[in-house]
């Protein structure tokens, strides 16, 4: 259910409005793991939407391309209807602002991940106040796991099948060397 906000002006009539609550999880996701789903899984129940975008970032060589990791992101989630997989360029929270997401979504995994996170998320509410990074705390199974681990056992000819989600299983086959 949306949540509802009752807005008040200053003549004391009420103006009700209906403020879905967005959270926007981005990352590379090249590719998607089993540790990124069972964050976003996990955070589903608690958003009206989560928009998992996969963000362009120029500076990073991507190893599958953006259509590749859409197509693998959209089968993942196709069974949840609030989750919705879009892709951006540019700043975070400016694409927040574009979607109206107040909630910035990020799984934490070690002290390292915190450290790095904790200064991504106080410059995002520098940059834009209204919005809230959350942070959701990786099962144990999953704290080993990254997309670059995933990429090296792929690359060196090993079986990825227990890192990423089912849905990508077979069409990682043959990125195997
Ligand atoms: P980037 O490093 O480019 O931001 P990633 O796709 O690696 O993007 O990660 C996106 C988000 O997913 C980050 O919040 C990261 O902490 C989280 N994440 C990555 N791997 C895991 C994992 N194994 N378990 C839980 N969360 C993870």
């Amino acid at each position: 259910m949306p949540t509802i906000i009752l807005c008040m002006n200053g003549s004391n009539n009420h103006k009700s409005i209906i403020m879905e609550k967005i959270a926007l999880f981005p990352g590379s996701f090249d590719p998607i793991t089993k540790g990124h789903e069972s964050v976003i899984k996990r955070a589903a129940p608690l958003f009206d939407k989560i928009i998992v975008a996969i963000g362009i970032n120029t500076e990073k060589r991507e190893f599958f391309t953006v259509e590749q990791r859409t197509k693998w992101l959209k089968e993942v989630f196709k069974e949840q209807k609030n989750i919705e997989i879009m892709v951006y360029e540019g700043l975070t929270v400016d694409f927040c602002r574009k979607v109206n997401a107040r909630f910035l979504l990020r799984g934490l995994r070690t002290s390292a991940d915190f450290e790095f996170e904790r200064s991504i998320g106080q410059t995002n509410k520098i940059l834009y106040p209204e919005v809230e990074t959350l942070f959701l705390l990786t099962t144990p199974e999953h704290t080993a796991l990254n997309s670059s681990i995933v990429r090296d056992v792929l690359k060196n000819g090993g079986d990825v099948s227990s890192f990423v989600p089912d849905a990508l299983v077979n069409d990682l086959q043959k990125y195997r060397h």
